[in-house]
């Protein structure tokens, strides 16, 4: 089997945490299966990188923000990677760049418009497990992206789509989609199936456990959601 595997920022949270899912992803890797890895930044990075850029300008260029904000993703990336390798696991960070992540120009909040993932292909082949930064891509003229908060969601099925996996799964720290945030409705029921529409009017109303951009992408390769390829775990 082919299985995406995306790290939220609680999972990738600590250095202790990353070695962890190295032990999770290594196990999986020798029992055959070919895995990419999606992580997002530690939790907390993005904001604390904001909150950074803030005390310097009230209004700093998009630009900037978005070479900003993809660092914290790349840090997890090459940590994961670091600590695959530390257990004999061939692995191999990936920045939105080299996965060929083509974006729209609106910085901060940039659309996909394609993926090559050549040398992530390449990799797989050559028995490496491709960790790859979330949240990010490059336009056309090279210039880094972000993908607009959440974004690590929208990599995950994205890249899961354009390899043709046969799963992916997220894991967050919740272990599903919920009728409502769990964390704040504790008779909160977890859904075994949910329509694109569904989950769409929950990620818009601001249910942060699919981003809304992945769930509209989804639903436009038809790339099947709760229920379906992608699974939830805790
Ligand atoms: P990650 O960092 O792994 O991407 P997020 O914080 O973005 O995780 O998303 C997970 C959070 O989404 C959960 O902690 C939960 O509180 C919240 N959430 C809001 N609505 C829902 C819902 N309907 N089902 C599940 N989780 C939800
Ligand atoms: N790190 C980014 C954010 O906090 C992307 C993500 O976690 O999915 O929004
Ligand atoms: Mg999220």
């Amino acid at each position: 089997m082919l299985i995406v595997q995306k790290y939220g920022g609680t999972s990738v949270g600590s250095t202790e945490r990353i070695k962890a899912i190295a032990e999770r992803v290594a196990r999986i890797r020798r029992e055959g299966n070919d895995v990419v890895v999606v992580v997002s930044a530690m939790a907390g990075e993005t904001d604390k990188l904001i909150t950074f850029a803030s005390e310097i300008s009230p209004a700093p260029p998009e630009r900037e923000m978005d070479l900003l904000l993809s660092s914290g993703e790349r840090i997890s990336a090459a940590l994961t990677a670091i600590a695959l390798n530390e257990l004999g696991i061939k692995a191999k960070s990936f920045t939105g760049r080299q996965v060929g992540i083509v974006t729209d120009t609106a910085h901060t909040r940039a659309k996909i418009e394609r993926i090559t993932a050549t040398q992530v292909k390449k990799a797989i082949s050559e028995g490496y497990v491709p960790v790859i930064a979330g949240f990010q891509g490059t336009t056309e003229t090279a210039e880094v992206t972000t993908l607009g908060r959440g974004g690590s969601d929208l990599t995950a099925v994205a890249v899961a789509a354009a390899l043709g996996a046969d799963l992916c799964e997220i894991y967050t720290d919740v272990e599903g989609v919920f009728t409502t945030d769990p964390g704040i409705v504790p008779e909160a029921r977890k859904l075994e199936k949910i329509s694109y529409e569904e989950m769409l009017e929950l990620a818009s109303l601001g249910a942060k456990v699919l981003q809304t951009r992945s769930v509209e992408f989804a639903m436009k390769y038809n790339v099947p959601l709760v229920g379906g390829k992608v699974k939830f775990y805790r």
